[in-house]
């Protein structure tokens, strides 16, 4: 619906309880908003006779509902829609339509968001709200970092009250757009009366990323009005952050008490298996099959990118492009994962003893072994020799002091892990194979 459409069907709603049912299927039934115009509210209807009944009988009364509903007033006209059409005052071309790029993303569902202790408690209050807007918490005020699920669960809101409770109006926007349009009425392109009345005719206002009111103080009063009344009206607001209301620097302290007093709730980074989770969510939702990917693969992806969920799926993204690009293939191994992700992964930047691990992976996968043969006993010399080239990078690549690389390695001395080291290094000077696998290994490993 678009904001004509969203006023008209409330007017004839509440039009619908005042007069005869008879009447209303053969004069309104039809009608729509063609065009308004500063105060003026052009009416189509389907034909003469309808316009002029109307316009007779019924037009205090629409105009007394039209009030109440936007709080404005306006004159509304009623013509037959030919008229209309004819009449070039009144182009539709240049009505004035706000937020024309709101709308709900029906890519966010409650359904595909996983969930596990880091979102549990956001997902359930956005499910209360969702499912009795305007009376649990209002305003529900969700926070986290970026990318990890906000925008996501605001527009699964949005999208289950459409589905399950339609004659509810939503409004959903970026902060950055109700600024924009906010300054549009403000500079006199648009009517500031007239965007206070339009939104005023929603049921649910859904606004994202509301840290970008920071240092708006007019876009701020004139939003602070509309705030209240949805609350006074127990009409839903759902607001977005990336911090709490209280460190909001440089909103007003009268906002940020009023964010604060319905549910404030907290997205944190998913732990690893949720993050492992969501790329299976994510691999099925793409067509592809689970069962393709190795599990080291996945948990790889998800121990290097676990702090945004918006970063877990663009590693995905990369890898699947990858695999269907330059390395067709349908089984996805961590070998593959670590090449098509190299560049992304920062691996020193990530914490030491990750990285020790993710190096004896790489190490591993490369030799077609497991990390557990490696951190194991065996004396074979495949494997031994992948040992030592796993110590001999991790003192190389993390510097980690010669003790600890021991005991990782199953409480080896530390004499030992040197000679072993040692032999790698001198090795690496002599042997040209053992030079190429060293630096492939430190390409892969980033
Ligand atoms: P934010 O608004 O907090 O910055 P988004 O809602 O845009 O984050 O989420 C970033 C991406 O991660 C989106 O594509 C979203 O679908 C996805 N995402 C976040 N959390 C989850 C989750 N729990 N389950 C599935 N996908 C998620
Ligand atoms: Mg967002």
């Amino acid at each position: 619906m678009n904001e004509f459409e969203t006023l008209w069907s409330k007017v004839l709603e509440s039009l619908q309880d005042e007069i005869d049912a008879h009447i209303f299927d053969t004069f309104f039934r039809d009608s729509y908003i063609y065009a308004i115009k500063g105060n003026k509210i052009y009416v189509a209807t389907s034909s003469e006779l309808a316009a002029k009944i109307i316009s007779q009988k019924y037009s205090t009364l629409l105009d007394t509902l039209t009030h109440s509903i936007t709080q404005t007033n306006y004159e509304l006209l009623f013509f037959k829609e030919d008229v209309l059409k004819n009449d070039k005052n009144i182009s539709k071309k240049d009505d004035k339509t706000f937020f024309k790029d709101s709308k709900l993303n029906p890519k966010y569902t409650f359904d595909n968001f996983v969930v596990g202790t880091s979102n549990q408690e956001a997902k359930q209050a956005a499910l209360i709200v969702a499912c009795s807007p305007g009376t649990m918490y209002n305003p529900l005020f969700i926070y986290s970092d970026s990318g990890l699920g906000k925008t996501h669960l605001l527009h699964s809101i949005g999208n289950y009250i459409k589905d399950n409770n339609p004659r509810k109006n939503i409004l959903v926007s970026s902060t950055s757009s109700f600024i924009d349009e906010y300054i549009n009425g403000a500079r006199g392109e648009k009517d500031l009366n007239s965007l206070k009345s339009y939104i005023k005719t929603f049921d649910v206002l859904l606004i994202d990323d509301i840290q970008g009111l920071v240092d708006h103080k007019k876009t701020e009063a004139y939003f602070f009005d509309i705030f209240n009344y949805f609350v006074d009206n127990e009409k839903q607001i759902v607001i977005t952050c990336d911090k709490l209301p209280s460190e909001l620097k440089g909103i007003e302290s009268r906002l940020v008490t009023r964010f604060s007093q319905g549910l404030l709730t907290k997205i944190s980074a998913p732990s690893i298996d949720t993050s492992i989770e969501i790329l299976k969510n994510k691999i099925t939702q793409n067509g592809l099959n689970i069962a393709n990917f190795d599990d080291d693969a996945l948990k790889f992806i998800a121990e290097n990118k676990s702090n945004s969920v918006r970063e877990l799926e663009g590693a995905l993204n990369k890898l699947l492009s990858y695999t269907i690009n330059f390395k067709p293939t349908t089984h996805v191994d961590l070998k593959t994962t670590i090449e098509a992700l190299q560049d992304i992964l920062n691996i020193k930047d990530v914490n030491t003893e990750l990285s020790e691990k993710r190096i004896i992976n790489t190490v591993a996968s490369y030799y077609g072994l497991t990390s557990s043969q490696i951190l194991g006993q065996s004396r074979i010399k495949a494997i031994a020799n992948a040992r030592h080239i796993s110590m001999y990078l991790i003192r190389n690549i993390l510097n980690t002091p010669y003790t600890k690389i021991g005991k990782i390695f199953g409480g080896k001395d530390h004499s030992t892990v040197m000679s072993s080291i040692n032999r790698v290094d001198k090795l690496c000077k002599t042997d040209k194979i053992t030079n190429k696998v060293i630096h492939d290994l430190k390409v892969m490993i980033g």
